[in-house]
């Protein structure tokens, strides 16, 4: 018997970020605590108001399967969003409600991409971007982003071929932190009109800003653009519901709109029926837990930068957006501490995490192998700790 698999499947790594998490479950269950700036996730409790509708939903029995595309009044209400807070005119009937961004987002790949189409993805960035092109035999071209993590227009300008079918914009960037600049998204909106390529805006992170930082939607810069602009965002990042599992997407004309939902009916069906009940009370409740959320994350990004710029050898820079920052630890390749020999930033994660039991990722799957991507989602005190940890851990490699 072969044990042959799927050939695009074998190239496809775990999500890293998941993988790490389940590491540090391992660790938990033997008593170890581990501080954990590795996941992108906000700490904070989902807003009792969304829970509450949720039971609600439970209660009166919102069990059943719904239909594919969502509940009518969900995507009324994310297309009024979308209007209101973005400036995108999508109709109701151009969204469609998906089981978080990430699935929306593997979809397209499904949807937009033949068999060594490429997809051009400015780097650093999320993994999961690169897996998921390359599972459905596409070609993911990253091209490096400028030192200040924004978008380098010209490199992707050069990286457009006759095979490129989109570029992926993600701001506030998972994983740098930037914010990109209105005028960067209007030349990305020119190449991708001139080129007649589609432009996928994951948007994910808009509501994380900070400092006098704007977040744009690309979509919203023109009529032209916005026929060739397919958004995504969801409710993990605003409203600390990650584990609920609800984002959706929204589609620039019909036939991408019918042929996203065959595909949606053959996968999930619909999203989880109750939790699509939260949504509507996400979108319709009061907002002040987004604000303040935002406003202790620019806190926290202020105590990170301020502890790590005590340690010696790091470099970082200051970013306006979502919960990270990325570490230059270049500078600490090629040394050891007893049983240790750091030669990437894999070895020093994995370092960190068994000698300051503080759990940090890599950079290396996200295009970023000199990093180490810190995510400030955790209380002061321990971001306080976990610093001070990672400090003495460094002091020890010579
Ligand atoms: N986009 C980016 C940039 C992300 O970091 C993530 C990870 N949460 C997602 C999409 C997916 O989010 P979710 O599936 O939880 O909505
Ligand atoms: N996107 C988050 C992260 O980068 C959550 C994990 C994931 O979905 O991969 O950590």
């Amino acid at each position: 018997m072969s044990f042959a698999i799927n050939k695009n499947l074998e190239k496809v790594n775990a999500s890293p970020t998941m993988v790490l998490l389940s590491k540090i479950g391992e660790y938990k269950q033997k008593g170890i605590d581990v501080i954990a700036l590795n996941i992108g996730e906000p700490d904070f409790g989902t807003p009792a108001n969304i829970i509450e509708a949720i039971k609600k939903a439970l209660d009166e029995g919102k069990t059943k399967y719904l239909p594919v595309e969502g509940l009518l009044e969900l995507r009324t209400l994310v297309s009024e969003k979308l209007k209101k807070d973005n400036n995108l005119n999508y109709s109701p009937h151009q969204i469609v409600i998906c089981t978080g961004a990430k699935q929306a987002l593997f979809n397209i790949n499904l949807l937009l991409l033949n068999v060594g189409d490429e997809i051009i993805i400015p780097g650093p960035c999320w993994s999961s971007y690169i897996d998921t092109a390359i599972v459905v035999g596409g070609v993911p071209i990253v091209v490096p982003t400028k030192d200040d993590w924004q978008l380098d227009i010209q490199a992707i300008e050069q990286a457009i071929t006759p095979k490129t079918k989109a570029i992926l914009i993600n701001t506030p960037n998972n994983p740098t932190g930037a914010v990109y600049t209105k005028e960067s998204l209007e030349a990305i909106a020119a190449l991708a009109i001139k080129n007649n390529i589609y432009v996928i805006a994951d948007e994910v992170y808009e509501k994380l800003i900070f400092d006098d930082a704007i977040h744009y939607s690309i979509g919203s810069l023109n009529e032209d653009i916005a026929k060739l602009t397919i958004t995504v965002n969801g409710f993990s990042k605003a409203y600390a519901m990650t584990g609920l599992r609800l984002g959706y997407i929204a589609l620039p004309n019909d036939y991408l709109v019918e042929k996203f939902i065959a595909l949606h009916t053959h996968l999930t069906s619909n999203s989880t029926s109750c939790v699509q009940y939260g949504g509507i009370e996400a979108l319709v409740g009061n907002q002040d837990f987004v604000e303040g959320m935002a406003q202790e994350f620019k806190e926290r990004r202020d105590l990170c930068l301020e502890l790590l710029s005590s340690i010696p050898h790091l470099e970082v820079i200051n970013v306006s957006g979502a919960f990270y920052l990325m570490v230059d630890v270049s500078k600490y390749f090629n040394t050891k501490y007893q049983d240790y020999t750091i030669n990437n930033a894999d070895d020093l994660s994995l370092y960190l995490l068994e000698q300051a039991h503080v759990a940090i990722i890599s950079g290396a799957s996200f295009a970023a192998p000199n990093f180490l991507r810190l995510a400030y989602s955790n209380s002061k005190t321990n971001l306080t700790k976990a610093i001070k940890a990672i400090e003495q851990a460094l002091a020890q490699l010579h």
